[in-house]
């Protein structure tokens, strides 16, 4: 584990930080840091079924997003270092508290940390291990999560390295997100839900709509179509943008999306028969933060 932090190049930020002696980038030191773990009851249905989704919120990120809704956890690095043996019992506590899964939050710049608290409680661990992520990932470190992660949940926030540039400071953003995925299929294989209606592998991609940006929403869906069709993964089309963080600092995402907006980009996904879920856009608060109200298939 530790020649993979030595000179970290985890991420596509490469940055070469020595996590053994400091943190990255991204904040991520030798130790993994976590800000929260619990039973989450509002992700996908799928995911977090009647009794919620064992969730693991890891501090610090890679990408910088001007809009994030968790910024004092991911830009702010709030949390705390945790060893890799408490790291696995937290997971194996999740799991005797209930969880359908362990869903893994901003995990990229921790992947053999993880590998290493999952081998430790292989044995007792009998639920699928979800890798939640912001989509900018390097298909080498997505490689390694084989045979741990069972289900993929990425997000595809951009086609336009213009706007990833501007809103997450990654103007390759698209370029590495879109072949991570391909690599998380190849990986997960194609949706599978057991009778209980619960997840056990696949991918899950989810998408953000921003205002003032639905055309690089529909850009987004043309390309996922393009790439992977509409049958090797499910879709999380989401409209609960709120304006947090520095989003005011941009006055075209200063707002939340409109009706039209977010009637444009929905008809588009039913027209290309993405099967997944679709967030009503009147769900959106300011209050929450991974807050959705996710109804039914699109
Ligand atoms: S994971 Fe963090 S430390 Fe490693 S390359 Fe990416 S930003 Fe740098």
């Amino acid at each position: 584990m530790n020649e993979l932090l030595k000179s970290c190049k985890l991420c596509p930020r490469e940055c070469g930080a020595d996590r053994t002696a400091g943190t990255g980038f991204c904040g991520g030191g030798l130790l993994p840091r976590a800000a929260k773990a619990y039973l989450h009851m509002w992700e996908e249905p799928c995911i977090s079924g009647t009794r919620g989704s064992g969730t693991v919120f890891f501090s610090g990120c890679s990408l910088k997003c001007c809009f994030c809704q968790n910024y004092r956890i991911s830009a702010e690095n709030f949390g705390e270092e945790i060893t890799i043996e408490r790291l696995s019992e937290i997971f194996i506590g999740l799991q005797n508290n209930g969880a359908h899964n362990i869903n893994l939050v901003s995990a990229a710049h921790y992947v053999p940390q993880i590998i290493s608290a999952l081998d430790l409680c292989r044995d007792r661990l009998r639920i699928p291990v979800v890798y939640n992520s912001g989509g900018y990932e390097k298909t080498e470190t997505i490689e390694l999560l084989k045979g741990y992660a069972d289900i993929f949940m990425p997000d595809l926030k951009y086609f336009s390295s213009e706007l990833s540039e501007k809103y997450s400071s990654a103007p390759d953003y698209f370029e590495y997100a879109s072949k991570a995925i391909k690599k998380m299929i190849e990986i997960a294989g194609k949706p599978c839900i057991d009778e209980n209606g619960i997840m056990q592998s696949g991918v899950i991609i989810r998408h953000l709509t921003l205002p003032s940006h639905r055309r690089d929403s529909e850009a987004v869906l043309r390309k996922i179509y393009e790439l992977y069709g509409n049958e090797s993964f499910l879709l999380s089309l989401m409209s609960q943008y709120t304006p947090f963080y520095r989003s005011s600092e941009y006055k075209e995402i200063n707002r939340r999306i409109s009706t039209y907006e977010y009637d444009k980009v929905s008809a588009l996904a039913a027209e290309l028969g993405f099967k997944g879920y679709m967030q009503e856009r009147s769900s959106a608060k300011e209050e929450y933060t991974p807050d959705f109200d996710l109804k039914g298939i699109i």
